[in-house]
């Protein structure tokens, strides 16, 4: 079933980027998931404008769990809402979407460049993406979607230690999936399955 839910994340991307949408938001869909919801698969994402899930996996309503925050940034509310996920609604596929050109990411980048303070709460995303910018400091290539691979990466590596987690995988009930967006293409490339 994870195996399935993935799928037709793929299958819908490619019909994005075939300009062949079809996704479902009718009047007669909406009426069909008014009483109740069942999602295929989770995606967290970035708040990024020319990223959405809907959009660019071709979904309609109550087809995506969906939770974006800058960087894909992990906080407890974050947490929260994808254990929601598992638990309650029993999705099976949990998919950790990072894009090419992270303005989250390279904001981060250039504030830890510059030993620079952000204002407010957004130091808290320079601070939860410092890991990240620093293991793509160490990788070939270009720094920024290293970066914005490297989160990816220990976003899904974080997840997977939660107890939660870790229980809906060991049953087989969950799969963590990272999966990378190319803004120019409008392919999403699965970086780790
Ligand atoms: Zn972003």
């Amino acid at each position: 079933m994870p195996d399935q839910a993935l799928r037709r994340l793929i299958e819908g991307n490619a019909r994005f980027v075939a300009d062949k949408s079809a996704s479902d938001e009718s009047t007669q869909r909406r009426i069909a998931v008014a009483s109740t919801q069942t999602p295929f698969a989770t995606v967290l994402g970035c708040v990024d404008s020319r990223v959405s899930p809907e959009l660019i996996f071709d979904q309609g309503l109550g087809d995506l769990f969906v939770i974006r925050t800058a960087g894909q940034v992990l906080d407890r509310a974050v947490l929260g809402s994808l254990e929601f996920g598992v638990i309650e609604l029993q999705i099976r596929l949990l998919m950790v979407l990072g894009h090419q050109h992270c303005g989250a990411v390279k904001a981060a980048m250039d504030a830890l460049e510059a030993h620079s303070i952000l204002p407010a709460e957004m130091e808290y995303l320079v601070e939860a993406l410092a890991p990240a910018v620093e293991q793509g400091r160490q990788m070939d290539g270009d720094r920024w979607n290293q970066a914005v691979r490297a989160q990816i990466d220990l976003v899904i590596q974080r997840l997977s230690q939660t107890p939660i987690m870790q229980a809906a995988i060991a049953a087989g009930e969950l799969k963590l999936v990272g999966a990378c967006y190319d803004l120019e293409t409008g392919q999403v490339e699965i970086t780790s399955a």
